[in-house]
């Protein structure tokens, strides 16, 4: 197993100084494939000078307009964020969650999405994320430097592709895909559609309604079979709302799959 498949993203980033100094961190520890968000300045004479060898990584970077987009092929997102949020995510360290990550870069692409160097991740991209993870820093100040915080969780990556431990994971044993998550956002707007259909989200006091379900399949992990089921019955609902019956064309291809 490699490396090969993790990549990682960062948001919005403010100083170009900091873009190089991630991709000497990445490159010091094996990690190739940097995708950038908006960055404020890039490429910038000063990200050239702080990645000193690994002017590579900044010449090969992917530069992205959303987040959406540089993590849409990716089975496996991970948020790092310095600090709680009021919604608690599933939640890993660094060691634990390069050794999950390393494992499932044997079967889909997976991504490290870092913030911006004053704000962080908004809530709504540490949503996009299946798990999040926090470098355990000290209470009174715990939140690092971008580079520094992308050094960390890249060695705990090599660490675990060093000792070369992970050969049991339950994602090898599986018959599906995970979906992407391009299928999942697919997936949450058309439960949210439906759900506005169906009376049951208020628009006017939506609440934590659409967070917490992200959570909760974010959490389950469905697979691309199961994806397809689920907007399958989201499509029959719909059916039935405008029509007053169900339609068995729907219905009979969703179970047909199964
Ligand atoms: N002031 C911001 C912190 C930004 S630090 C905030 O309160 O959210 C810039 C980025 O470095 C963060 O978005 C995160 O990606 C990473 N980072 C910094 N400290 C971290 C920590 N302790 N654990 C995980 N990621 C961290």
């Amino acid at each position: 197993m490699s490396l090969d498949k993790i990549r990682i993203v960062l948001v919005n980033t403010s100083h170009p100084g900091n873009i190089g100094a991630v991709a000497r961190a990445m490159k010091n520890m094996g990690l190739g494939k940097l995708v950038l968000v908006e960055p404020r300045k890039f490429p910038h004479d000063e990200a050239t000078w702080r990645a000193a060898s690994a002017t590579d990584v900044l010449d090969s970077a992917q530069v992205c307009a959303t987040l959406e987009e540089a993590v849409a092929d990716c089975g496996l997102v991970v948020g790092t964020s310095a600090r709680g949020r009021r919604i608690p995510w599933p939640l890993l360290d660094p060691r634990h969650c390069a050794q999950r990550a390393y494992a499932e870069a044997g079967e889909h692409e997976v991504a490290f999405v870092f913030g911006r160097e004053d704000r962080g991740l908004t809530n709504e991209e540490l949503q996009l994320c299946h798990l999040h993870v926090n470098i355990p820093a000290n209470e009174e100040y715990s939140s690092l430097n971008l580079a520094m915080a992308v050094q960390v969780i890249s060695y705990e990556l090599r660490m675990t592709h060093l000792s070369g431990e992970l050969t049991a994971d339950a994602l090898a044993e599986w018959d599906q895909p995970p979906a992407s998550t391009e299928q999942l956002q697919r997936y949450f707007e058309h439960l949210e559609e439906t759900l506005l259909e169906l009376g049951f989200l208020n628009p006017k006091a939506p609440k934590q309604l659409m967070t917490r379900l992200r959570r909760l399949y974010n959490r389950a992990r469905p697979d691309d079979m199961e994806v397809n089921i689920l907007r399958g019955i989201l499509t029959s609902t719909q059916y039935q709302l405008k029509h007053g019956r169900s339609v068995g064309d729907v219905s009979t291809a969703a179970q047909d799959e199964v």
